[in-house]
């Protein structure tokens, strides 16, 4: 036998029945996303390497140790996979002149890639769900974009969701506790490990979101960037404050929120959970307004989130919120090959009007047995089989056995009474 090949470490398959939960999630989230006015974008895979680097900032995770990047043997032009969609939706806004007429609301679903060492929660291929408010700078936009993923949550069921927020201010304010923050690093130099002190002087801000445990006391002391926010920053982030509390959402003011990513400013924030050990931070978000420029558009604000599909999954599982899975309403069982072409057309009736029809297909080339046949229709978990039997199709007619309700003895049916079978089906609350 030829050597198997297995997937990419890291990278997973989704299979059935486990694909149905994607789907169902997907179908929750195109339906909120609907009913808060946000329109669906598909970019590339692939995006040119620099609009990472200059979109997320050199000293970040991401582009330091993270992507997928390489050239072309084609014509050498340097490419990465993306790690995430924020830069190429600004990147396709600018390109497209989305901005034009004013604002644009947007989201997106797909892959995304990073090299990291796959865990529970982490993966080299992994999945994200994202909002993106563009154009807009007032604060009602922060709060209608976290609602979002407040009304996701509620929608999906899930308990036990932390909101974390925080405010990065303004470039100038952040320069301001920069300074101050390394004077106060330095006075500590000899506590820092190892990646504090490389980020000293490149990104101080990132030593605050460090998880090393011996570093957090030094962290928590450390000056915080509230403190240098001037009127309009603490005016933008308490009008926000202002709208989530009068639609009752709980949230936690966390001073070292402070995200990966550079292009961040004024609103951060994130939502947490317990219950996935060490990856529990399932979504997280916050406004860049200074991410257009930074790509060579025209400045605009905007602010926007992700979510790790695979992490939402995993939660939904753990607290039993996924759906069970939809069986066929019917299984065509048919005593004669002989009789396929006849059958054929009525199955396709049967579908025409909705219903989900699974036709039995023989392993080998020799058709199955009634009874084998059965044991399948069975297995399905369909609610009927319909059952094909030679003298009854040239009676025209069909037997209906009920499968899941054994009530209901089995009954027959004209082959010309089908359809209006099905509408019949159809109606009832399924
Ligand atoms: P973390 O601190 O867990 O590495 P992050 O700050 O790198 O997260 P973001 O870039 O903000 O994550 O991505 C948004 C969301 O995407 C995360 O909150 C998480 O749910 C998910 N995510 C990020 N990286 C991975 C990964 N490698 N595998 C699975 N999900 C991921
Ligand atoms: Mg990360």
């Amino acid at each position: 036998m030829a050597e198997k090949i297995s997937a990419v470490k890291g990278m997973n398959d989704v299979l059935p029945p486990h694909s149905g939960d994607w789907e169902w999630l997907e179908s929750m989230v195109r339906q909120l996303m609907f009913r808060h006015g946000y329109k669906n974008i598909r970019t590339p895979i692939v995006e040119p390497t620099g609009l990472f680097i200059r979109g997320l900032g050199e000293v970040t995770d991401i582009v330091e140790k993270e992507m997928y990047s390489f050239s072309d043997r084609l014509n050498g032009e340097e490419l990465t996979l993306r790690p995430e969609n924020t830069a190429g939706v600004v990147r396709a806004c600018i390109e497209h002149s989305l901005l034009h007429e004013g604002g644009k609301r947007l989201y997106y679903m797909g892959p995304m890639f990073r090299h990291e060492r796959p865990q529970r929660g982490r993966y080299r291929q992994f999945h994200q769900i994202g909002a993106e408010a563009l154009g807009f700078g007032g604060p009602e936009v922060d709060a209608e974009i976290i609602l979002l993923a407040e009304s996701l949550w509620k929608a999906l069921g899930l308990q036990g969701v932390r909101l974390e927020v925080n405010s990065l201010g303004q470039l100038n304010e952040r320069h301001a506790h920069r300074a101050a923050l390394i004077t106060y690093l330095e006075k500590h130099h000899t506590q820092l490990d190892a990646d504090a002190k490389r980020r000293l002087h490149s990104n101080p801000l990132r030593i605050l979101d460090t998880k090393n445990p011996d570093l957090q006391d030094l962290v928590n002391d450390a000056p915080q960037l509230v403190d240098f926010l001037g009127t309009a920053s603490l005016d933008h982030f308490n009008r926000l404050r202002e709208i989530l509390d009068a639609c009752q959402i709980s949230y936690r003011i966390n001073p070292r929120l402070v995200r990966g990513m550079d292009y961040y400013n004024l609103t951060v924030f994130e939502f947490i959970t317990d219950s996935l050990g060490s990856q529990g931070t399932i979504c997280g978000g916050g406004r860049y307004d200074g991410l257009f420029e930074e790509l060579g558009g025209k400045p605009a604000p905007a602010i926007g989130w992700a979510m790790g599909v695979e992490r939402v999954i995993e939660l939904l599982r753990d607290q039993d919120r996924l759906p069970s899975q939809a069986h066929p309403d019917i299984y065509a069982i048919v005593g004669d090959s002989k009789d396929l072409p006849q059958v054929f057309p009525f199955l396709q009736t049967l579908r025409g009007a909705g219903l989900s029809v699974q036709m039995h297909a023989s392993p080998r080339s020799e058709w199955s047995g009634i009874k084998a046949q059965f044991k399948k229709a069975d297995a399905s978990g369909a609610t009927y089989a319909l059952i094909f039997g030679p003298d009854e199709l040239k009676q025209g007619m069909v037997a209906c056995k009920p499968l899941r309700n054994d009530q209901q003895a089995q009954g027959m049916m004209a082959l010309a009474d089908l359809a209006q079978w099905a509408g019949h089906l159809q109606s009832a609350p399924r």
